[in-house]
C-alpha cells in the first residue's frame, strides 16, 4: 500500500527535480485539493497516514502534470488569497500578488475616516483591489471598470462575495465615452498592463499562461498608463486620489504625467521586496 505521506513525498521530488520552487507548500495545497481538505488542517495530516486510493493518485497526477507544464499554482487551485479574502480566479485574470498588497496600504492609510466614498477600480480583472477596498473602507460604491469578457465572470462571482455594493463597466478603459459613464470618484486605483516589450521577451512560464492584456503595456511599458492618467485624472473629486500600480524604474515618470495632469502630493512606495510599486496623488481642493 502506498499512503497519502509517501505519495507527497514522490511528488515533492518530482518537483524539485523540475525546479519547481517551494515544491512541498506546492503539493501539499494540490494534495489537499484532491483529498477535498484544507491542508493546514487535522483531518489532512490525519489523512496523511492513510492509503492513497487510485482516484487519488490519478487525481493527483494530474494536476502535477499542469502544475510541470508551467500552469501557474493559482489557476489550478481556482482560488488564492488577498488581502485576507479568497478570491476566484483562472485563465483570464491576473493572479492577485503580494506586490499589489502595497497599494490596498497605502489606500487604506490615506483614506481610512473618510465616509462613503466612491470609488473606480480600472482594470479590475479578477475584482481583487475592489474586494480589499470594500471590505477595508468605507464605500458607497465601487465602479469596476474591465474589458475582458474572460475576465468579468470572475470579476463578478468575487464582487458578489466580497464587495457590498458595486458595479461592473465592460469597456475599454481608455475610450473618452467609458470615462463620461462614471460619476466623479474619491478614489480612482488601476493595476495596468505596464510590462514592456523587454520584460514580455523574458516572462516566467508562469506568467506566460496570464493574459496579455493584462500585462503588456507597450515598448516602455508606459503606454496604457500615460493614456489611463490623461483620461481619468479628472475624474477625482477635490482631494481625492488616484493611485497606479508600477514596475520596476517606473516611478519617475509616472509621478511627472500626474503632475501634468494637475494632481498634488504625489508620492511612490515600496513593495515588500523594496521595489518601487505604485505612485499616488491627489486632486486639489
Ligand atoms: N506584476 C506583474 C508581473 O510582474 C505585472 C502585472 C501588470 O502588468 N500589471 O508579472
Amino acid at each position: 500500500m502506498v499512503t497519502c505521506r509517501e505519495l507527497l513525498d514522490d511528488k515533492i521530488h518530482l518537483f524539485t527535480e523540475r525546479g519547481i520552487e517551494n515544491a512541498a507548500f506546492e503539493l501539499s495545497e494540490l494534495l489537499g485539493m484532491v483529498l477535498g481538505v484544507d491542508c493546514r488542517s487535522a483531518e489532512y495530516v490525519q489523512a496523511l497516514g492513510e492509503e492513497a486510493s487510485d482516484d487519488v493518485r490519478q487525481r493527483l497526477s494530474e494536476l502535477t502534470a499542469r502544475r510541470i507544464s508551467g500552469e501557474p499554482l493559482q489557476y489550478i487551485l481556482g482560488e488564492w488569497e488577498f488581502y485576507g479574502l479568497p478570491i476566484k480566479v483562472g485563465r483570464g485574470v491576473l493572479i492577485p500578488r503580494q506586490d499589489t498588497e502595497t497599494l490596498i496600504d497605502v489606500i487604506q492609510g490615506k483614506l481610512i475616516g473618510r465616509n462613503n466614498l466612491t470609488a473606480i477600480d480600472v482594470c479590475s480583472g479578477s475584482g481583487c483591489i475592489a474586494c480589499a477596498i470594500s471590505n477595508r473602507l468605507d464605500c458607497q460604491k465601487v465602479y469596476c471598470v474591465e474589458k475582458s469578457d474572460d475576465a468579468v465572470p470572475y470579476l463578478r462571482e468575487n464582487l458578489s462575495r466580497h464587495c457590498a455594493d458595486y458595479e461592473i463597466i465592460q469597456a475599454d478603459a481608455l475610450l473618452e465615452e467609458t470615462v463620461n459613464r462614471l460619476p466623479d470618484a474619491d478614489l480612482i486605483v488601476c493595476n495596468p498592463p505596464y510590462l514592456s516589450m523587454n520584460d514580455m521577451e523574458q516572462l516566467q512560464t508562469e506568467v506566460s499562461f496570464e493574459p496579455e492584456m493584462a500585462l503588456y503595456g507597450g515598448e516602455d511599458g508606459l503606454d496604457f498608463c500615460r493614456d489611463f492618467i490623461r483620461l481619468w485624472a479628472h475624474k477625482l473629486r477635490p482631494t481625492g486620489m488616484m493611485i497606479v500600480e508600477i514596475g520596476i524604474g517606473q516611478e519617475e515618470e509616472v509621478a511627472m504625467m500626474m503632475v501634468q495632469h494637475g494632481l498634488v502630493d504625489i508620492r511612490w512606495r515600496k513593495d515588500m521586496c523594496g521595489i518601487n510599486r505604485c505612485v499616488y496623488g491627489f486632486a486639489r481642493f
